[in-house]
């Protein structure tokens, strides 16, 4: 039986977020103010889509965003997590869970020769339009009050799992690796075996801590990180079990 790796992409693997990343294709690398303050919580797909429109309108081309996309640094270890990951491809299973976007996630991916450690990516998809603009849609709708409108990790997580095991495959144990406040809702659904591992000093684990403090139960133990290579010694400990 393997474990199942769920990661989220932004600020997780890579050590930026990909949206705000891709702005410094606008011109003068800032969106005009009406554009900025156009956003509304919880509505980033929808934002995204405006951004993308504008960076088209201004002339920004599909290889440029490309060449952004790629040179954004991974996080501090993570090149070498997904190198051991592949090489123990039999004991883990490994899906991506992002409100980012597929044309995105598929460049870095792409060009640092790592989809095949990825069973499966779930995010927005997005495509270029036939002029040229990159197009963004809802991952899904759902009915979570907790998350934004376009992207419940959990109810994707929970489908994942629950198609896997249709399919005969079972999981000894979820570990979900992530940062931001949308990882929140998948997390403390999480059940005794799992572990939660919250990159440190940012939001997911911040809450985490908060929640610890309030009493409030969880389930899943939690393991913070700052690089890869503490996931690699936590997963060897897992493996050897
Ligand atoms: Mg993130
Ligand atoms: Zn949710």
């Amino acid at each position: 039986m393997k474990i199942l790796l769920v990661f989220d992409f932004d600020n997780t693997i890579i050590d930026d977020n990909s949206d705000t990343w891709i702005v410094q294709c606008a011109p003068e690398k800032k969106l005009p103010i009406e554009l900025q303050d156009s956003y509304k919580k919880g509505f980033w797909t929808e934002f995204m889509g405006r951004v993308f429109k504008y960076l088209g309108d201004e002339g920004v081309r599909e290889d440029e965003m490309k060449r952004a996309m790629i040179s954004m640094p991974f996080t501090p270890g993570m090149v070498e997590l997904l190198n051991f990951i592949r090489e123990n491809k039999n004991k883990f299973d490994c899906i991506i869970i992002s409100d980012s976007n597929s044309v995105f996630i598929d460049w870095v991916l792409e060009a640092a020769n790592f989809h095949d450690v990825f069973d499966q990516v779930f995010t927005n998809p997005a495509a270029f339009d036939s002029s040229g603009h990159l197009t963004v849609e809802k991952y899904h709708t759902h009915s979570c009050t907790r998350c934004p409108q376009n992207l419940c990790k959990n109810v994707v997580l929970v489908e994942f799992v629950g198609e896997q095991l249709q399919q005969g495959v079972n999981y000894t144990r979820i570990v979900y690796i992530g940062d931001g406040g949308n990882d929140v809702c998948p997390v403390t659904f999480l059940k005794k075996n799992d572990v939660a591992m919250p990159r440190k000093g940012y939001a997911l684990q911040k809450t985490l801590y908060r929640m610890c403090q309030n009493l409030e139960p969880m389930e899943s133990s939690v393991v913070s990180w700052s690089s890869g290579v503490e996931i690699i010694s936590y997963l060897q400990f897992l493996i050897k079990e």
